[in-house]
């Protein structure tokens, strides 16, 4: 236990993120990224956070691969919120990442590839 010493985080801000608001689909402000660091040195952990200004803050991890997930946020780095949309709460919205097949994600995709970011709804309504 006493030789445990925490890794402090580092943040980029004005970074740039693939992640667009999941509901409206526009960029992001106010774009944060925290490096969570690597257990290894070709392991990366990184979290994203930015704001829509009419949906709130989303954020999403990646470690080493697209986010599964983009989650809504109270603030950057804080807890999950709530939201509705179209009726329906959702606390998470799931990326197209989840149905790539088993050999995409076996491979070694750039995780911040902007294709496995979007989410699953907003290719619905693109087709
Ligand atoms: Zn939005």
């Amino acid at each position: 236990m006493d030789s445990f010493v925490p890794v402090p985080s580092r943040e980029k801000t004005g970074a740039r993120t693939p992640m667009r608001c999941p509901v409206c689909d526009t960029e992001l402000r106010g774009v944060a990224i925290r490096d969570i660091g690597g257990i290894t040195a070709d392991l990366a952990w990184e979290v994203h956070a930015g704001e829509c200004s009419e949906h709130g803050w989303f954020q999403a991890e990646v470690i080493s691969q697209p986010p599964r997930e983009i989650f809504p946020v109270t603030r950057p780095f804080g807890v999950a919120r709530r939201m509705v949309v179209d009726g329906d709460e959702l606390f998470a919205f799931s990326t197209v990442w989840n149905d790539v097949p088993a050999s995409v994600k076996l491979s070694r995709v750039n995780p911040l590839d902007p294709r496995y970011w979007r989410v699953r709804g907003q290719v619905r309504q693109s087709i």
